[in-house]
């Protein structure tokens, strides 16, 4: 008997690990992968793919992946370690371009000839635009807006007439031409009042586009003003990326294409972050938290960043413990 109990016991214990595995693999994979990453980082290349492009991007995943392969050598080129590796169909890393409303506001104020370069001078004219295109809407939205509330006004009285007629079913020939030609009339109205809705919304959607765009500008150019606060535009602290990772896996967004350049610093910054980098403070560094610096090449404080995120935590700690002392003495 009490064998037979053990023997259950056993089985339920190996059905249930079982059930967990298959249940929880995703996670626990990522889990495992994360732990060995934060034993012995470096010691291995991390594997990425192109999870998916938006199509709004204009970009291919040739072109896009050739960017990834730059962005590697960066890395790699300078530091003489494989530290990334391109894997189709699945790897540690899922990159993907996304589409939100920031590029949107940029695509489309590109479309309608602005410049949205990250210049003082750029920021100057999209704010005189601004500032004219809103002076400009005001009275257009005021007598839109009147004109709406005249014709919801004379939509509700006309209804009103009508259910009376319906209500005591008497309506003579004559009568009935007047609500034709009231109702015809009520119909033109309605008509040039949605065009003008869409002239004006088109306006508002270009002032929410030029707020979103500004707003990126005056984070960018580290401006001392207030941020546009309108609705529908984007407001806060911008990211062109994030690396993430958590219990769906490790993956890279990347939010902003501007020119190939820009996207290719964007993408080597966002692998240091999944390489274990943090931020450094040379402005012309790849870890630059700014990333907005010119150069295509690990500065030393990168590589000094690098050399941290790839000692195992054991020894870091070890050389923490054995290197105070040096570390308090004037330099
Ligand atoms: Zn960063």
């Amino acid at each position: 008997m009490r064998r037979a109990i053990d023997w259950i016991l056993l089985i339920a214990t190996l059905a249930f690990a079982a059930w967990y595995w298959h249940s929880h693999r995703v996670e626990l994979r990522s889990t495992a992968a994360i732990i060995k990453i934060r034993m012995k980082p470096c010691s291995s290349p991390v594997s990425y793919y192109v999870a998916g492009i938006d199509p709004r991007y204009g970009l291919t995943e040739a072109e896009f992946a050739g960017i990834l392969k730059d962005a590697e050598s960066i890395w790699e080129g300078l530091s003489g370690l494989d530290l990334l590796e391109r894997a189709d169909g699945g790897g540690d890393i899922a990159v993907s371009m996304v589409y939100d409303v920031r590029q949107e506001s940029v695509d489309r104020l590109r479309k309608l000839g602005f410049s949205t370069d990250r210049t003082a001078a750029a920021y100057e004219q999209l704010r005189k635009r601004y500032d004219s295109m809103s002076a400009a809407l005001a009275p257009h939205r005021a007598r839109m807006d009147a004109r709406m509330a005249a014709y919801k006004r004379d939509e509700a009285e006309y209804n009103s007439v009508i259910a009376e007629y319906n209500r005591i079913g008497r309506a003579t020939p004559a009568q009935k031409r007047i609500f034709e030609t009231v109702r015809s009339r009520l119909a033109r109205e309605y008509a040039g009042l949605k065009r003008l809705e869409a002239a004006v919304n088109a306006d508002i959607n270009t002032l929410n586009a030029l707020a979103t765009a500004m707003n990126q500008m005056i984070l960018d150019l580290d401006m001392n003003v207030e941020q546009y606060n309108r609705e529908g535009s984007a407001m806060g602290v911008y990211e062109e990326g994030i690396y993430r990772q958590d219990a769906r896996g490790r993956a890279i967004e990347l939010y902003k294409y501007h020119d190939r350049d820009q996207l290719l610093r964007l993408a080597a910054h966002e692998m240091g972050h999944a390489l274990g980098l943090g931020h450094v403070d040379d402005e012309r560094a790849v870890m630059s938290a700014l990333n907005n610096g010119k150069n295509f090449e690990l500065r030393p404080a990168d590589l000094a960043e690098l050399q941290r995120a790839c000692t195992p935590p054991l020894r870091r700690a070890f050389d923490r413990l054995f290197s105070r002392g040096e570390e308090e003495k004037p330099s």
